[in-house]
């Protein structure tokens, strides 16, 4: 599979960086790991079709990894019709919200549009799915405080990527690293410690007891992108395409 990177920058733009959005071409299938503001605009300037889409798994509702997908659904009315549904996936609360965006985006309140064909699924923590063939696992990261943020495992004929979402440092990423080809792992912070975010020297400490075959850093902010010249491992840049 290839994985191309959409957008690997953080909610702020830094460094002139994409909205999250990572894109998984397995040839058979064509999914969305997030969709962020930025996430269309990204796909067309790399010459990758939207109707080619089969599914769009979201990790967690914040603008940043959500907040594109009213382009799609409007490319979806207007312009480019895709003939069958668009799948989306995400925490408990994706449908409403994502549906609440669209009309405040686009919508007009007294002619409220319906989406377009879209057909919404819930990911519960720790209950696997398998959607257009597409197998995930989610589990649930430490980022958002009442909402749930997730990781997601996502497999497809025998390769896996690994995407953190959101997070600060959880031995679960140990747990689901086991098998993975890919770890694409935030990395906001390079030694500032929060709650919610990832930060490099953490990230490091915990390196070795990873059992993946690769890691990607991405999801880079400020501080990062000041140290990049400091860190060994892959940093995503936007356009970026792993072979996996
Ligand atoms: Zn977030
Ligand atoms: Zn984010």
């Amino acid at each position: 599979m290839k994985l191309y990177i959409l957008g690997c920058g953080d909610a702020f733009g830094s460094g002139g960086r994409n909205t999250s959005a990572y894109l998984i071409d397995t040839a058979e299938r064509f999914f969305l790991l997030d969709c962020g503001p930025t996430t269309l605009l990204a796909m067309k300037r790399a010459g990758l079709d939207p109707r080619r889409i089969d599914l769009i798994l979201l990790s967690h509702l914040h603008g940043d990894h959500y907040g594109g997908l009213p382009f799609f659904v409007i490319e979806e009315l207007y312009q480019n019709p895709r003939g069958r549904p668009l799948q989306v996936a995400g925490p408990p609360g994706t449908e409403k919200r994502v549906k609440n965006l669209f009309q405040l985006m686009f919508g007009d309140p007294s002619n409220p549009k319906k989406l377009p064909s879209v057909e919404f699924h819930i990911l519960e923590p720790e209950r696997p799915q398998v959607i257009e063939g597409v197998e995930v696992f989610p589990f649930r990261v430490p980022h958002q405080v009442r909402e749930i943020s997730l990781g997601l495992k996502v497999s497809y004929q025998g390769k896996s990527i690994l995407y953190s979402g959101d997070s600060a440092w959880t031995d679960l990423f140990v747990t689901h690293s086991r098998d993975a080809d890919l770890f694409l792992c935030e990395c906001c912070f390079f030694d500032r410690q929060t709650e919610n975010h990832m930060n490099y020297q953490t990230l490091s400490a915990n390196l070795p007891r990873l059992k993946c075959k690769r890691v990607v850093l991405t999801h880079l902010g400020q501080e990062m992108l000041e140290h990049r010249g400091d860190i060994p491992l892959t940093l995503a840049e936007d356009g970026m395409i792993v072979e996996v």
